[in-house]
């Protein structure tokens, strides 16, 4: 069975910034097919849940209240990484949006919830190792390439 790394708060692990979870049924469906490995990279860098929310700002991430947290979201995707390399993980599944998991779209910084073209930190270190990301809307994506 392929190891898959998926994001915490999909899994059903309260570790979103407001101390809550995105649980998503389908995790159920994929714990069939696939050997799961949840975590939560914000958590793995040190943060506290519940926590601020951050946004990218540039190259650095910075949380509601103005204070740089980007070495501890940095930390927390080299420990992601590291993880998905000792278990040869070719997939993650990461939750959209995220300064951290989310792929191709994340906030734009100005915490009005507006969003644009961009990836968080882990997801875009987990995809410059070869490792293919795929957020919770393109979950059947991802069905599709396990046997
Ligand atoms: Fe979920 Fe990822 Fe945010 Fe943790 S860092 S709460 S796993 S989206």
């Amino acid at each position: 069975m392929e190891k898959i790394i998926v994001s915490g708060c999909l899994y059903g692990y309260h570790c979103r910034y407001d101390g809550k979870d995105c649980y998503s049924e389908k995790i159920e469906q994929l714990k069939e097919k696939a050997i799961l490995i949840p975590l939560c990279p914000e958590q793995m860098g040190g943060l506290s849940t519940p926590r601020y929310p951050s946004e990218i700002v540039g190259d650095k991430l910075i949380n509601r209240k103005g204070i740089d947290v980007t070495e501890e979201y940095h930390r927390g995707a080299k420990a992601t990484l590291g993880i998905a390399l000792e278990n040869g993980v070719k997939y993650a599944l990461l939750k959209q949006k995220s300064p951290s998991c989310g792929k191709d779209r994340i906030y734009d910084g100005s915490f009005s919830g507006t969003v644009i073209e961009g990836s968080g930190v882990t997801a875009k270190l987990l995809q410059e190792h070869q490792i293919q990301v795929f957020t919770e809307d393109e979950i059947d994506q991802l069905f599709g390439l396990l046997k």
